[in-house]
């Protein structure tokens, strides 16, 4: 019987995103769409109504030559069967893995499969084929690559996802936010110099999910890959910089952040379903195309379950570190989907005392701006479960006693609920949102000590322990229909 959870199983973990694409391929979950996709609009829908459900894979999308593969990690137990672990040691794998970074190893020049083909002068629109996703989106996105660049006083890499609006034939614009990339360019740009990129396309499902791990500046992001992966991440330096690049990527595009270049992007429909205004950002000039004999191109539709679970899984797993410096009693914890993966955070604890659950919603606040709300819930309450934690919440939780609210803290810019009424006065609505936001937490915990029966759970004896192939007759059909009226 297939449920989420029995599908994962220990093992040797994913290293290559085909060897993963045919591992859901015989287990049935790759839909190969027919042939002919258009780019604009009709491939992210298709793969949006697949998502969560089976991969998409789009041979001559828009009658381009490369496939493009979308939504390959759109579930938790799939990332954690990729992982090689139950989807319960899922959280504890990846903060292990960013603990004990691998370093990378550099293959022989002109080895590396995703250098076979180098293309230059060449029209990025014509080598890849970069789809539009959403109705206003302001042209195609490429939505899954891996930025690679390295800090201009280390050396050191870092990798990130970026939006990258593709403007022209060797030009696109990219979103930074103000993180390390950012950091990087910022201080290339104060010396009037380009900042070398790579934005790797096509990449296995782990080296993705290491992009999103909240790791301090000078952790390359690739070092976290290789201890997922159990063995060094190969890599391969750019053609036409210092870059090092995943060798076994499916496509390359090389360029440069020009300093002192700013061009308008979007809008552009992001992670909580609404578009982001359009504005001027930095700019990539494109220096070299490589891909491997066959590439596939990688889109994640954003806004999906593959968007969603790739930001919230490596911050879980940060966020579960945090508070357990201070709260060893704290199991486990969730950013639920509905909000996002991103504002509203579960936090599953071992009560020992009256008033924690408290201390714990302030520390979660301080652990993350766009932390919004914070429902914690005792040990017998699934933290993963959206339905338990309502559960909880409607028999465990009073708002005149178990609410916290507080007024004007920072949240997420991406937030529209956090634009507020006074951008208004002079009769024009805002491009800029405040990020100014209120976060509310909730204790949903019983006492630590209560009348017998008046917090214990209803429980069948026997429900967890039987085992219902050996009680279902198979063999023996009933006519319900016998003996009824004709
Ligand atoms: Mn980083």
């Amino acid at each position: 019987m297939a449920t989420p959870t029995a599908s994962t199983s220990q093992g040797a973990p994913f290293t290559d995103l085909r060897r993963w694409l045919a591992h859901l391929s015989d287990s049935g979950r790759v839909a190969v769409i027919r042939e002919g996709t258009p780019l604009e609009h009709t491939l992210a829908a298709i793969a949006k109504r697949l998502d969560g459900k089976q991969a998409a894979y789009f041979p001559k999308p828009g009658g381009h030559s490369v496939p493009v593969v979308s939504g390959f990690m759109s579930r938790r137990a799939w990332i954690a069967e990729a992982m090689g672990v139950p989807e319960s040691e899922l959280l504890q794998r990846f903060r292990n893995a960013a603990e004990h970074p691998l370093p990378w190893q550099e293959v022989t020049k002109g080895k590396a499969a995703c250098q076979q083909v180098v293309h230059r002068d060449r029209d990025v629109r014509e080598v890849l084929p970069v789809p539009t996703h959403s109705e206003h989106d302001n042209g195609p996105y490429i939505t899954a690559g891996l930025v690679i660049a390295r800090n201009p006083t280390t050396g050191v890499q870092n990798v990130s996802i970026n939006r990258i609006q593709v403007h022209s034939k060797e030009r696109m614009a990219i979103l930074m936010l103000p993180r390390h990339l950012w950091a990087f360019y910022k201080t290339a740009e104060a010396c009037n110099e380009a900042l070398a990129v790579a934005v790797v396309i096509g990449i296995d499902p782990l080296t993705l999910l290491s992009s999103q791990a909240i790791a301090p500046i000078d952790c390359d992001e690739l070092e976290i890959a290789g201890a997922l992966h159990g063995a060094p991440l190969k890599v391969a330096k750019c053609i036409t910089n210092e870059v090092r690049v995943p060798a076994d990527s499916e496509i390359v595009i090389e360029g440069r952040i020009l300093p002192g270049v700013r061009e308008s992007e979007g809008p552009f429909g992001e992670f909580p379903k609404y578009y982001s205004a359009r504005e001027l950002r930095e700019v990539i000039q494109v220096d070299a195309i490589t891909h491997r004999q066959d590439p596939i191109y990688h889109t994640i539709v954003p806004a999906e379950m593959e968007h969603l679970l790739l930001g919230s899984i490596p911050r879980e797993a940060t966020l579960l570190a945090h508070l357990q410096r201070s709260f060893p009693n704290v199991l486990d914890v969730h950013l639920a989907i509905g909000g996002v993966g991103r504002y509203h955070l579960y936090v599953k604890i071992k009560k020992t005392h009256e008033g924690q659950p408290k201390n714990v919603i302030c520390a979660a606040f301080g652990a993350h701006y766009d932390i919004k709300q914070v429902i914690v819930v005792d040990d017998d309450v699934e933290a993963h479960d959206p339905l338990q934690v309502e559960w909880a919440v409607a028999t465990r939780f009073q708002a005149d006693r178990d609410l916290i609210v507080i007024h004007g803290a920072q949240g997420s810019v991406l937030d529209p609920s956090t634009t507020i009424g006074q951008d208004f006065v002079d009769g024009t609505p805002p491009l800029h949102l405040q990020g100014l936001s209120a976060k509310m937490g909730l204790d949903a915990t019983k006492p630590v000590v209560y009348h017998e029966h008046v917090f214990t759970k209803v429980r069948v004896p026997g429900e967890g322990e039987i085992d219902l192939n050996a009680e279902i007759d198979v063999a023996t059909r009933i006519d319900f229909l016998a003996g009824a009226a004709s």
